[in-house]
């Protein structure tokens, strides 16, 4: 038998259930075992007892939309004070050069910034596979099986180049054959199914202005046929909206229909720009939304409508998106942003700091297709973020579940994935985060340099 664990008597806890879970919860292997009501003592013996007494304790956060590789570009000269195409545009050029061991240093860095920031569950949208690149989800694997962190690596791709009347360069895309190859090689070599499962697959075409019609279609089938989930980018801008009326002669959620994606089997980064009647079909269809609040202010690209999303049926759950447009990857600061935007569409009653919890929770699970993950309920995994109050930022405040997000947290105390510490006093045990930043500082200069030297 697995020793239990009781992190008891929380200063507060936000479950996601209506369940009273003052007096804490009990763990056990990789899963919550009891959840205790104020003075309730647990049914069972615990070998370990962990005091909560100084902890603000919710699930683990569930990022669901990101590209490691970016933080290799942060705040980069060039895509300064742009919006997305000419920001895209200023870019690809530099992203073109990624190198293994730059990809590798990235997604280090990532995951380690997200774990610290409360994050158990990451999903990274990766398409860059220029030549050299080909092990790039491989490469992601092992780093997030190596960190411990739950990780939904998603084998993206891009086949519409510039010469083709797409945006990103020709040395960027890859053919259909060998995107649709290496998507079946990856998903029977690592993607796990059921409960528990750290490292999963889904397939991930970058979006309507960089991929070809048929990838889209041939990537739904093949997800059909693998049962995996699909992703991509959608009605983030007007600009691909306008693109999408060209080339398609439809607007986006047309085209999505089009191409056999309008179903629960898919997740959409932003989903800005649609209308009444696209957020209905959207939402009977049961396609999931990642809200990414950062990057669609720094990128001034729209505000989400999650409210009416929600109410249509669709899974909301949110995402920092890339690092060279938010350019952070601290989800617990993304669940701030989150709070505020929304509040600054719908008004401050009715988007309350739970609203924001929920959706980078449970609604984040929902996106990812998980139901064992995302609440702090019995049966569900062990996946809990801590938080301590005692930084000057939270000094005088009242209610600490709000004052989390209220004030500003920027880092968790504690983090366990599937039962196992994996933050221990704000740090990763056996991390050297100053020799991580050291290199990880210097492959971002190699890539600008390559990026420089090839003009
Ligand atoms: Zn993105």
């Amino acid at each position: 038998m697995n020793p239990r664990l009781w992190i008891k008597s929380p200063l507060a806890i936000y479950t996601g259930t209506d369940q009273d879970a003052r007096g804490g919860i009990v763990v056990q292997g990789n899963r919550i075992v009891e959840v205790l009501a104020v003075g309730q003592q647990p049914a069972q013996p615990c070998q370990n007892t962990y005091d909560a007494r100084e902890h603000v304790v919710i699930p683990g956060l569930i990022n669901t939309h990101h590209h490691f590789y970016q933080t290799l570009t942060r705040a980069y000269p060039d895509a300064l004070n742009k919006e997305l195409f000419p920001w895209l545009k200023s870019l690809y050029g530099v992203w073109a050069h990624l190198e293994p061991e730059m990809h590798a240093l990235a997604t280090r860095l990532a995951l380690t910034e997200l774990l610290l920031s409360g994050c158990t569950t990451a999903a990274d949208h990766h398409y860059l596979f220029p030549a050299g690149m080909e092990q790039a989800i491989d490469i992601q694997v092992e780093e997030a099986r190596t960190l411990g962190i739950r990780a939904v690596l998603t084998r993206g791709s891009m086949s519409l180049g510039e010469k083709d009347g797409g945006l990103p360069p020709q040395s960027t895309v890859q053919t259909e054959e060998q995107i649709l190859l290496d998507s079946e090689r990856l998903i029977n070599r690592y993607h796990e199914r059921g409960e528990g499962a750290k490292i999963q697959i889904a397939l991930a075409p970058c979006s309507p202005f960089s991929v070809t019609t048929d990838i889209m279609r041939e990537s739904a089938v093949l997800a059909e046929r693998l049962d995996v989930r699909l992703h991509t980018h959608l009605a983030e801008t007007l600009d691909e909206e306008a693109f999408c009326q060209q080339r398609f002669g439809m607007r986006t959620v047309d085209y999505l229909e089009s191409v056999g994606w309008l179903s629960p089997r898919t997740w959409l980064a932003h989903g800005i720009h649609f209308d009444d009647q696209e957020i209905q079909r959207l939402g009977q269809a049961g396609v999931g939304i990642c809200h990414c609040p950062s990057s669609n202010m720094m990128l001034a690209s729209g505000i989400c409508r999650n409210r009416e999303l929600e109410a249509a049926g669709s899974p909301i759950g949110l995402g920092v998106d890339g690092s060279a447009s938010n350019d952070g990857s601290n989800m617990i600061n993304e669940v701030r942003q989150a709070l505020y935007l929304q509040r600054l569409r719908y008004g401050a009653s009715r988007v309350t700091h739970f609203d924001a919890y929920r959706w980078a929770t449970a609604g984040s699970a929902r996106v990812l297709g998980r139901d064992d993950i995302g609440t702090l309920d019995i049966g569900k995994q062990a996946d809990i973020a801590l938080f301590r109050l005692d930084e000057l930022r939270f000094s005088g405040s009242h209610d600490p579940l709000a004052a989390l997000l209220l004030c500003g947290a920027q880092q968790a105390d504690r983090v366990m994935v599937a039962g196992e510490w994996k933050v221990i006093d704000g740090t990763l045990p056996g991390q050297d985060l100053h020799q991580l930043m050291a290199q990880h500082r210097q492959a971002a200069k190699r890539l600008a340099a390559k990026a420089m030297a090839s003009h």
